[in-house]
């Protein structure tokens, strides 16, 4: 394959090869421009009527303009700032839209806590240390960000795929990506998973660093 193959043009917002698009109304940027806008821009994936949720991906940044970006950008920079300004200065904060306990089964139950939610700013790396501020007191408990993979499908995790990618500590979280690179980014929903049942976790909570 010849290296032109390996990329579709160039961004041009930023000048440099487009190695993954992202299609706008007018055409296309890069993903590094799209993430830095992308504070404006949540992505959420549409929850299913049943249960949980699937994995339909809902992007509104396809329907603004490549002729804007400047403007966007802007926007985007002062309103990073304001919800940094909100939440007393944290590098990152993600919010909790709502939990679902698997108790396990079997003669030796393992209950994980699945935690969905969605990151407003900032990013959240691997073994970032962070705190979850539970409830209108505020209580903070520390976490240790764990292992971080990739996913596709947003759908409840069990001890046994816990297990599978090899954790054995109990006080760590998890991040499990939907996309992107092994980061949880501003703009886009992500779920941890904590295999700790007495964890006090409910929507509306915060994750911060
Ligand atoms: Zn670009």
């Amino acid at each position: 394959m010849g290296n032109k193959l390996l990329h579709k043009g160039f961004c041009p917002v930023c000048g440099q090869p487009i190695l993954h698009v992202k299609r706008m109304k007018d055409g296309s940027i890069c993903t590094e421009c799209a993430a830095k806008v992308r504070v404006l821009f949540p992505v959420h994936y549409e929850k299913s009527t049943v249960k949980g949720y699937n994995s339909t991906c809902v992007d509104p940044l396809q329907d603004a303009a490549v002729n804007d970006y400047e403007a966007i950008l802007k926007k985007a920079k002062s309103y990073r700032e304001s919800l940094r300004e909100k939440y007393n200065g944290y590098n990152a904060v993600y919010v909790v839209d709502n939990v679902e306990v698997d108790n396990g089964s079997g003669a030796f139950p393992s209950p994980v806590v699945n935690v969905y939610g969605r990151v407003l700013y900032g990013t959240f790396f691997m073994d970032d240390d962070a705190l979850l501020l539970h409830g209108s007191a505020e209580t903070k408990i520390q976490l240790k960000l764990g292992k971080i993979i990739n996913s596709f499908s947003p759908a409840p995790i069990t001890y046994e795929d816990i297990k599978s990618i090899g954790r054995k500590d109990n006080d760590r979280s998890f991040i499990f990506v939907w996309q992107l690179d092994g980061t949880a980014q501003e703009g886009y929903p992500f779920q941890f998973a904590f295999t700790n049942k007495n964890l006090s976790v409910e929507a509306g909570d915060l994750i911060v660093k």
